[in-house]
């Protein structure tokens, strides 16, 4: 018997052969475009959410769309509450868990970049009631946007747990132009859908090796709209309007592909292990997620036996760093090998590194082939 969507509208099963069930659990509304903003009182109105808001900003941000979207939830007469995130951890994250256990709203609204909408995520984990999460994007760099998967700060860029996703994403394109940094978010962005190319691989491989459960129908899908993102995105590079709709398109599909699946594997694998260590060699540096994604995405390509090549050239004509000179800040060539050496303890899952990882010879020469480093310091 086909199950058919719940009340709550946001859960879709659909039976399968063999009486296996796949649930999917995926946004009710994506919205890209213009002034996407002043839609949000009827967003949240046509999906029947109550009108108790909690917006959820960061310091920054805040002026670029969080006291707007305050205005204009409370100009409809709706009940609205602003919090600003000055952190990302997993400490401070329970203390805005313990302010949305006080103000109780049925609406938590992330507006801003990667880790306000980890936060909101988190809260949504945590709370011990209701409650629906809408995103409201402000940079392209991330494919959090729509996903239903968690990192938070811990004290690095580490894998929480997962909740339902957003109900809404709503990215208003004006915002994420007037981004201070764009042409490096967008970049980065394209850092990190390159990053899906490498975990794709992980998953079959761990199909292959482990026996894991491997959905073809999704891996076919994500292959399929990264070869059209990587046949857009050199010309849509040249307008950046059309970047911002490119890049923002590959990473909702990702994240709304990982609710599909319900499987992280959609959009995590080795080079984001990668990242996790790298980023634990060097916290708090100016390196951004997708950056890291794409140094990790070359190297694991080259170690899968993959064209790293054509993704060299891809982030480079995205203007995306493609070895550690290209960063924004100097980090030493010896926390690139150690992290290599150290990205299979990030996560349990199996992967290009195998259960014992890379040893320190390995990690070297695999950074230095693909020319993520020239040599260590002396
Ligand atoms: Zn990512």
């Amino acid at each position: 018997m086909p199950m058919f969507p719940n009340g709550t509208g946001y859960k879709v099963c659909i039976e399968m052969p063999e009486s296996e069930i796949l649930e999917s659990v995926v946004p009710r509304s994506i919205i890209i475009g213009k002034s996407t903003i002043k839609r949000i009182p009827d967003i949240i109105e046509s999906l029947g959410l109550k009108q108790k808001i909690m917006i959820l900003t960061g310091p920054r941000t805040r002026y670029v769309v969080g006291e707007e979207i305050y205005n204009v939830v409370t100009s409809q007469g709706m009940d609205c509450e602003v919090i600003i995130i000055e952190n990302a951890s997993l400490e401070a994250a329970k203390s805005y868990v313990d302010l949305a256990e006080q103000y109780k709203p049925n609406v938590i609204i992330s507006a801003g970049g990667g880790k306000n909408i980890d936060v909101g995520k988190y809260c949504l984990k945590q709370i011990s009631r209701k409650v629906e999460m809408i995103s409201v994007p402000t940079s392209t760099s991330h494919d959090g946007l729509a996903s239903p998967f968690i990192f938070l700060n811990d004290p690095t860029d580490k894998f929480i747990g997962e909740c339902r996703p957003p109900i809404a994403v709503i990215a208003d394109v004006e915002k994420i132009l007037n981004h201070p940094d764009l042409v490096r978010y967008i970049a980065a962005g394209v850092g990190d859908t390159v990053g899906k190319i490498t975990a794709i691989w992980d998953w079959r491989h761990a199909w292959r090796i482990k026996s894991e459960k491997f959905s073809r129908f999704v891996g076919g899908v994500l292959e399929n709209a990264d070869t059209l993102f990587q046949s857009q995105v050199s010309e849509a590079l040249i307008d950046p309007e059309h970047a911002v709709q490119v890049v923002l398109k590959a990473l909702l599909i990702a994240g709304v592909l990982m609710g599909t699946s319900n499987n992280i594997r959609v959009g995590y694998g080795s080079e984001h292990m990668f990242s996790a260590a790298l980023d634990a060699q060097t916290s708090n540096a100016d390196i951004l997620h997708g950056e890291r994604i794409a140094l990790g995405a070359i190297m694991m390509a080259k170690l899968q036996g993959q064209n790293h090549e054509k993704l060299v050239n891809i982030l480079k004509n995205a203007g995306c760093p493609t070895n550690i000179e290209d960063l924004k800040v100097d980090i030493p060539p010896e926390a690139i090998v150690a992290a290599l050496h150290r990205a299979h303890k990030t996560n349990s899952m199996y992967t290009v590194l195998g259960q014992t990882g890379l040893t320190k010879e390995a990690a070297l020469n695999i950074a230095q082939i693909t020319g993520v480093i020239s040599e260590l310091h002396k």
